[in-house]
């Protein structure tokens, strides 16, 4: 993580009064590749004490990124045999546990969107997911699936707000946040931006983008990866202020047997969905848009068009198998 490279831009803005520069840092975390970007302004009257000034202040803030999505990471993470979510999966099929307002607001989010979605999100398609392994190409057989679908069930998650406690009506239930946690890593991380008084902002996490403002008088320009060809881009959209997630089945796959086995999993057969190649969701929301992403991949065009289509606060834009671009009724009539 030391070995993080700070690239600072050179866009200065000299005047008697007011410096200005945008500032940007990339490091990893989370499994992928982050990335923060932000326009700093100093009022200070020397020029010199605020060169000085801002850019001790912009580390300051790519700091408390940085930590942010660490300290998410580290709560919310199924690799880490300490984590907060570990502890859950280890105990929870077998006792009432207390857990975190955070966690606790993140479970209460996923079951939110299960119900919305008749369970094509559904955070238990980890009672499968965890036997996949795609760096090695490992997947379960017939019988393992056959043998965990019955653990997949977001119902069986029990929440109590009162006492913010979990309980898993299934011995076997395990949970995964990798559909939310990135979303709403890059929810926070805006939100602490915005508090120090940062007005123009882009956080990312693999792929979910926030935005805070525009870029300084323009839009920013958010890419779609192409699906199948991997420097390219799909599309460019001009955004400002909005949140946007794409899911695609080109993070982490293995083909075999010309079958593509992909990380979003169909949680009624625990296999890879297959409807669609790509998913990408527009709308305010950094944490909505990342689990909806992840929801609309698993539906498919007609059905997951349907549901965007219901929701006037999200727009979508997805990649079918002929990688043709469909988008939603908002975006045509724009
Ligand atoms: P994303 O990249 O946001 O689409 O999220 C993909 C991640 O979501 C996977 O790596 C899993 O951790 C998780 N996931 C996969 N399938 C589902 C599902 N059906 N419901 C909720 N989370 C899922
Ligand atoms: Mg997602």
């Amino acid at each position: 993580m030391l070995k993080n490279i700070v690239v600072f831009i050179a866009i200065f803005l000299y005047s008697q009064t007011v410096e200005a520069q945008w500032f940007k840092n990339s490091f990893k975390v989370m499994g992928t590749q982050a990335h923060v970007e932000f326009w700093l302004e100093s009022n200070e009257a020397k020029q010199d004490k605020a060169t000085e000034n801002i850019e001790q202040h912009a580390q300051q803030l790519i700091s408390i990124v940085q930590g942010e999505m660490q300290r998410i990471d580290e709560a919310m993470s199924p690799y880490k045999a300490n984590s907060e979510l570990s502890l859950i999966n280890a105990r929870a099929g077998t006792e009432t546990l207390k857990i975190t307002p955070e966690l606790f607001h993140l479970l209460q989010v996923s079951q939110k969107i299960s119900r919305l979605s008749k369970g094509a999100f559904d955070i238990t398609y980890a009672s499968i997911g965890y036997q996949y392994d795609y760096r090695n190409q490992q997947r379960p057989n017939k019988s393992a699936i056959k043998k965990a679908l019955s653990a997949i069930d977001y119902s069986a998650i029990k929440l109590d707000e009162k006492q913010s406690t979990v309980h898993f009506a299934h011995h076997n239930v395990k949970i995964d946040l990798g559909g939310i946690a990135k979303g709403y890593a890059v929810k926070r991380c805006l939100a602490l931006l915005k508090e120090a008084g940062v007005t123009h902002a882009l956080v990312n996490a693999g792929g979910d983008t926030g935005l805070l403002g525009d870029r300084h008088g323009r839009p920013w320009l958010v890419g779609i990866k192409h699906p199948r060809a991997a420097y390219k881009m799909a599309v460019e959209l001009p955004l400002e202020n909005e949140a946007i997630s794409t899911s695609g089945d080109y993070e982490r796959y293995f083909i075999e047997d010309g079958v593509r086995y992909h990380h979003i999993i169909n949680p009624q057969t625990g296999d890879s969905a297959r409807k669609v190649v790509s998913v990408s969701i527009i709308g305010k929301d950094p944490t909505m848009v990342d689990a909806l992403s992840t929801t609309i991949f698993v539906q498919g065009l007609v059905a997951g068009m349907k549901l965007i289509d219901s929701l006037p606060d999200y727009e979508a834009i997805i990649i079918d198998n002929e990688q043709t671009l469909h988008v939603s009724k908002g975006l045509q009539q724009q």
